[in-house]
């Protein structure tokens, strides 16, 4: 049975919520209303604008002291850190590693960097992040141990890491997953290039995992206009992943020895001078951003056929990107939905493809996966920038 959703109340209820008449109204858009203009002048001014500076240096800082992790280390996108992160926990060729279906491309394609293979699990219908007791069912049966590792018995591969995403900034349930990993001894990662500002149980996102993933993306909660960062407790980690992500250069005066193959993924300083200027505003945004998703809560109360995703009872979300959920019977009117509200200038959005039906990963392993694709047929983000919020929080 397929039911109609009156899509003309919808963009009505929209354009209500993000009251910027007139407008086209992006789905997430940055704002560089702070000291932006001034760091980066001073990093013209000085000449320190590639991967040596203060900027760079203050913004790990500032990075680690907001997320409570012990390091940050900055590279130049959330790809590359994934990819950087993947080969520190020791995943080679051949390996496989767990992640969700559900998930942007970033996060699979960093696997195959790796020469290892995804392999895709399902998610969680109350967090949209990965299911840990479907998980812990599937790899009971098919997994065996041998010498402190798990194979998968169908490939005979190692399965090595999984990386857990906080989708859309909603975390994942960080406490079963991370038990999940241990029992199956399983490198956790976390990818939370949606998540600053995401805390769970009181404390913030990117401290579960042996270390975990940020993105400073145009469209990402704070921007360096490209950048990332990989977050770690661990100290050892640390050191390798800035040496790692700085061509693995020996510190010498004049001579070049790089003790191993190293990357140039070191975030610019006059990137992370933006970065600096940005994350001074980070309480401001998440205040505005949860201020908005209330106010669509708040909207979407009543209406038939659509559920608004509310953050974990355990968790305190950024709400980077707000999304509707239309019931089962309503899926037929995602794209009458996406359609209307286009037209009118909102530029909402579906959900990414699940990796495993996009053409590269096709024939990569997974799980039963009928939440995620039941999810994937249903959600629609909403327009959800911070400027759209009111100032109260
Ligand atoms: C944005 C994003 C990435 C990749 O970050 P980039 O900085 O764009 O390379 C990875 N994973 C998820 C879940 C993301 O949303």
């Amino acid at each position: 049975m397929n039911r109609n959703l009156d899509a003309n109340h919808i963009v009505k209820l929209l354009k209500h919520g993000t009251n910027q008449p007139g407008e086209v109204i992006p789905l997430h858009e940055p704002s560089l209303t702070g000291k932006e203009w001034q760091y980066v002048k001073d990093c013209l001014d000085k000449g320190w604008v590639s991967s040596v500076g203060e900027y760079v240096n203050l913004f790990e800082k500032k990075l680690a002291q907001y997320t409570g992790a012990r390091h940050a280390i900055a590279v130049v996108n959330g790809t590359a850190a994934l990819h950087l992160g993947l080969k520190i926990v020791g995943v080679e060729y051949g390996d496989e590693v767990l992640l969700p279906a559900l998930t942007f491309v970033a996060t699979a394609n960093a696997v195959h960097y790796c020469g290892a293979v995804p392999h895709f699990i399902d998610s969680d219908m109350d967090t949209l992040g990965i299911d840990p007791k479907k998980l812990d069912d599937y790899l009971k049966e098919i997994t065996v141990q041998k010498n402190g590792c798990s194979y998968n018995k169908k490939t005979m591969r190692p399965i090595k890491a999984l990386i857990a995403v906080h989708t859309f900034g909603h975390p994942a349930d960080l406490d079963s997953i991370h038990t999940v990993c241990n029992k199956y001894h399983l490198d956790l990662i976390e990818d939370a290039a949606e998540a600053l500002g995401s805390y769970y149980k009181q404390k913030h996102t990117g401290n579960w995992g042996k270390l975990s993933v940020l993105s400073f993306n145009g469209n990402k909660i704070i921007t360096t206009g490209g950048g990332g960062a990989i977050l770690t407790n661990d100290t050892g980690v640390a050191e390798i992943a800035k040496h790692v992500s700085t061509t693995a250069k020996i510190r010498h005066r004049w001579e070049f020895i790089h003790d191993q193959i190293g990357y140039n993924y070191r975030l610019p300083n006059i990137n992370a001078a933006l970065g600096c200027a940005q994350i001074e505003q980070i309480d401001q945004f998440i205040n505005k951003k949860r201020s908005l998703a209330e106010k669509y809560r708040q909207l979407f109360k009543n209406v038939t056929g659509i559920t608004f995703f509310r953050e974990p009872a355990y968790a305190r979300s950024n709400y980077w990107l707000n999304t509707l959920i239309l019931d089962e019977k309503y899926t037929a009117s995602r794209d009458s939905l996406l359609e209307a509200t286009h037209e009118q200038g909102i530029l909402t959005r579906p959900v990414w493809t699940l990796m495993n039906k996009l053409d590269m990963f096709q024939n990569c392993p997974h799980m039963d996966l009928s939440i995620a694709e039941s999810l994937e047929q249903r959600m629609i983000n909403i327009p959800s920038s911070s400027k759209l919020g009111g100032e109260d929080g």
